[in-house]
C-alpha cells in the first residue's frame, strides 16, 4: 500500500468518516498502552478532538466516528462550531471547550458559547475579568489555570510559583469553578515534554494539599506527545492533527 493511500481515500465524506474511525481506534489504543505502562486506569483519561483546523461538516463526521468532546482555540471559531453543530440534534451530547489564548475583550463571546470548560485562564487579571463577565451573565464557568511549566518565553500562563501564590485569590472569585490545570509542552523534545507533564502533576498535588480541592483535571498532551502525557498523569488530552489529518499519524 502506498503511503498516500489513506490520504487519497479520505477525500470523500465516506472515506473521511472511515479514516476518522480507524484513526480514533488507533489513538485510543495508544492511550490504553500508555495507561497500562503507567499502571493507570484508562478510564481516568479522556480526549478532546481539537477542531480548529476543520469545518462544521468534519466535526459532524468526527462525532459520528465517536468523538464527543471538541476544543477550539479562538472565541469566534468556538461560537461558529457551537452554532453550526446545534443544527444537528443528535449532537446535543457534544461538548465544546475553549482551549486557546483569551483576550479580555473576547470574554463575552466565549461565555455566550457556553463552553463546558475554559482551559486557558493564564493570569489572575484574566481570571478576574472572566469572573466579572460570567457573574453578569448569571453563570459559573468551570476553568483550568494555564501554567507555563516549561518556562519558555513564548508560552503564556502562570509560572508554577505564581499559580501556587494565586490559587486562593482565584478560588475567591465568585463565578469561576476551578477544576485543575492545563499546560503545553515544548515541541519536539520528548524529555522536556515529560518534565513538563510531571511538573504539572506535581503542582496539582501541591495545590490539592493547599486547598483541599480535588483539582483532578490535568489538560495536557497533544498530537505529538500524548502517550507521554498519559504516562505522566494527564486526564484530558487535546488532540488536533492526529484526529483530523490523514497525513499526521500518531508517533
Ligand atoms: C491546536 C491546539 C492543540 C492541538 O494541537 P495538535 O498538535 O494538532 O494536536 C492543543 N492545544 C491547544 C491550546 C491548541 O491550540
Amino acid at each position: 500500500m502506498s503511503e498516500n493511500e489513506p490520504v487519497a481515500a479520505a477525500q470523500t465524506p465516506d472515506g473521511y468518516l472511515e479514516f476518522l474511525k480507524e484513526r480514533r481506534a488507533e489513538i485510543l489504543g495508544r492511550v490504553k498502552d500508555a495507561a497500562d505502562r503507567a499502571g493507570r486506569s484508562v478510564d481516568e483519561v479522556s480526549a478532546l478532538a481539537v477542531s480548529k483546523t476543520v469545518d462544521v461538516p468534519a466535526v459532524r463526521l468526527a462525532w459520528e466516528a465517536g468523538w464527543r468532546a471538541f476544543g477550539e482555540n479562538r472565541p469566534q471559531e468556538l461560537r461558529r462550531k457551537v452554532t453550526g453543530c446545534a443544527a444537528f440534534p443528535e449532537m446535543a451530547d457534544a461538548r465544546f471547550d475553549m482551549i486557546g489564548n483569551l483576550q479580555t475583550n473576547k470574554i463575552n463571546q466565549v461565555i455566550e458559547a457556553e463552553p463546558t470548560l475554559v482551559h486557558s485562564v493564564s493570569s489572575l487579571h484574566l481570571a478576574t475579568a472572566i469572573s466579572r463577565r460570567a457573574e453578569s451573565h448569571g453563570v459559573t464557568l468551570p476553568i483550568l489555570l494555564e501554567v507555563n511549566v516549561s518556562g519558555e518565553e513564548s508560552k503564556s500562563g502562570f509560572s508554577p510559583e505564581e499559580a501556587a501564590a494565586s490559587v486562593d485569590e482565584v478560588l475567591a472569585l465568585p463565578a469561576l469553578d476551578l477544576r485543575g490545570l492545563m499546560t503545553m509542552a515544548p515541541a519536539g523534545d520528548r524529555d522536556a515534554a515529560r518534565r513538563t507533564f510531571s511538573g504539572l502533576r506535581e503542582l496539582a498535588e501541591r495545590l490539592r494539599a493547599a486547598t483541599g480541592l480535588p483539582l483532578d483535571t490535568l489538560s495536557c498532551g497533544m498530537s505529538d506527545d500524548f502517550p507521554i502525557a498519559v504516562e505522566e498523569g494527564a486526564t484530558l488530552l487535546r488532540l488536533g492533527r492526529v484526529v483530523f489529518d490523514p497525513g499526521h499519524a500518531p508517533a
